[in-house]
């Protein structure tokens, strides 16, 4: 599927891509792990309120959305990939079992998660993340580059004393 193609059907896609991260959401934040120290620590920094509510799920691979339309749109836009090695469902983060509680990856995602609350829900931070992925390319995407600089920044922080 191409990008023109996409862009028409955007507001076709967009709820089911909404359903979807919902559905996923739930799912993880029933069946996951709460951060650990460290990396609640992380979370704060990167500006979550409530890191409480946040749980971390390990999967073997990048989950594949049961929709075709919606699998071969995520595909296209580069937001799931076989190459994907961890996805944040707002406050449900989804994590390839050999990048488990890998400390950047995590702060990444977190990052992604406070866009979620930021935008103030998963349809505002969706519509705005999936549209520069369309038209400036993942990764070159604003709120990609802000998630790989503000990760960056929260992990290597001096140390508190
Ligand atoms: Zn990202």
């Amino acid at each position: 599927m191409d990008h023109p193609v996409l862009f028409a059907c955007f507001e076709k896609l967009l709820p089911l891509a909404v359903k979807w991260v919902g559905s996923m959401e739930k799912r993880i934040l029933r069946q996951g792990v709460p951060l650990t120290e460290l990396e609640t620590a992380d979370a704060r920094v990167i500006g979550l309120r409530e890191p409480d509510r946040i749980r971390l799920l390990p999967l073997s691979r990048a989950p594949v959305p049961n929709d075709p339309v919606l699998q071969a749109s995520a595909a296209a836009i580069r937001f799931l990939t076989p190459a994907t090695r961890g996805l944040a469902l707002r406050h449900g983060i989804l994590l390839r079992s050999d990048c488990w509680r890998d400390r950047g990856l995590i702060a990444h995602e977190l990052v992604h998660t406070a866009q979620y609350e930021r935008f103030g829900g998963i349809e505002p931070f969706l519509r705005q993340y999936l549209l520069e992925c369309l038209t400036e390319g993942y990764p070159r995407a604003p709120l990609e580059q802000e998630a790989i600089a503000t990760a960056a920044a929260a992990i290597h922080r001096p140390r508190e004393s």
